[in-house]
């Protein structure tokens, strides 16, 4: 794999395994890896709770650079993103490995990987960036597992995505610590954040992680950075779809953030080790969307359900449906070409181009190189 540019950079120490710089030594001579509030202490040999973070030569090194689990082209509003270059094909993949250990997880095979070998796929970050060109794709998306993780890769590839004239999504758990928040988001055009519950209980019981550290990411994406973003909180049935916890949770959102942050609410599929509870019922996604909308939030949708109403994109001047969507598939298209209403001219926030992108709802599998056994 060539990398001419990641090794003017990094230090290697072996193909995949580079030094970072989010960490700090011990008086007992362990080194804490400051990436996320989970301050892994390590000694030599072992890894961090992510599992690609590790302990090695008295610092910590980021041991899956340049690998990924495989990579797929996905809708943007699979992410999902409704407001940022809809329609468009995202170059998407993840590494192995989580900061979180969600018992819910739905992509547990990647998130919960303890085998490096689980990174079948190499990609330098310009091969990455070429490969998202070549395919049409608008963006490359850090999804699948948590970017904050290989912070040091996605940077790079981000970096190179933006020579390109591509950008960069980061879809979070948002479970970061202060400083290398602030040098991920530099890099990022957009994000969407889980909020996974508005409960600490719900936090440390389900993810073994807390709310503070996310409410914390969200209120610093809004007010420091310019990345445009999205929430997206998965509705377990028993677990978090209280009324009166999304009553509280969108009213957070609403006064802290504003009512142009677009909030999504999910059905879950019981999954890894969460199988009791039932999926979650189209209703229950409904009746999340009219607490947020009574709460003053604009722009409120359900997600994986067909749900034509709750997908789409209203005008919050005229009341008009400016953009339709079912599922990811985009229907009505009445934006202007500066991003505004078509009917009264009131401004959509978000990222728009003139057209819409005629992607669909489609997923397609691409490879880029393969590693060789042995
Ligand atoms: S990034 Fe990984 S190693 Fe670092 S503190 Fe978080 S879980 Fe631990």
């Amino acid at each position: 794999m060539k990398q001419p540019l990641a090794e003017a950079k990094h230090t290697f120490f072996a193909a995949d395994t580079i030094a970072t710089r989010y960490w700090h030594r011990l008086e007992d001579g362990r080194i804490q890896c400051d990436v996320c509030p989970r301050a892994c202490k390590l000694k030599h040999g072992q890894r961090g709770l992510c599992f690609v973070r590790a302990c090695q030569d008295e610092q910590i090194v980021l041991t899956s650079y340049g690998r990924s689990s495989g990579f797929c082209i996905d809708p943007i509003e699979k992410k999902p993103l409704n407001h940022f270059l809809p329609g468009t094909p995202v170059l998407s993949f993840g590494t192995a490995g989580c900061n979180l250990a969600c018992k819910f997880c739905q992509n547990w095979d990647i998130s919960k990987s303890r085998e490096l070998d689980t990174l079948a796929d190499q990609a330098a970050p310009q091969e990455l960036a070429a490969a998202a060109l070549r395919t049409g794709c608008r963006s490359v998306a850090f999804t699948y597992n948590d970017p904050v993780i290989f912070l040091e890769y996605a940077i790079d590839i981000a970096q190179a995505c933006h020579e390109h004239g591509l950008k960069a999504v980061a879809v979070s758990a948002g479970y970061m610590c202060a400083e290398p928040r602030v040098e991920f988001y530099r890099h990022m055009d957009a994000a969407n954040i889980d909020l996974k519950a508005f409960t600490e209980r719900f936090y440390r019981k389900l993810t073994g992680s807390s709310l503070g550290p996310v409410l914390e990411t969200l209120q610093y994406l809004k007010h420091e950075t310019s990345v445009w973003f999205e929430i997206t909180t998965l509705l377990i049935p028993g677990h978090n779809d209280e009324p009166s916890e999304l009553d509280a949770l969108s009213r957070w959102v609403c006064e802290k953030l504003g009512p142009e942050v677009p909030l999504h609410f999910t059905a879950f599929h019981p999954d890894f080790k969460l199988r009791d509870p039932p999926p979650t019922p189209p209703e229950t996604l409904t009746r999340a969307r009219h607490i947020a909308i009574a709460n003053g939030l604009h722009y409120v949708y359900t997600g994986n359900v067909h749900d034509l109403d709750g997908g789409s994109t209203y005008c919050q001047r005229c009341g008009q449906r400016l953009i339709g969507r079912d599922w990811y598939e985009l229907s009505t298209w009445n934006v202007d070409a500066h991003g505004d209403c078509r009917f009264c001219g009131a401004r959509l926030p978000g990222v728009f181009e003139p057209t819409p992108g005629e992607w669909g709802r489609k997923r397609l599998a691409v490879a880029l190189h393969r590693r060789r056994a042995g």
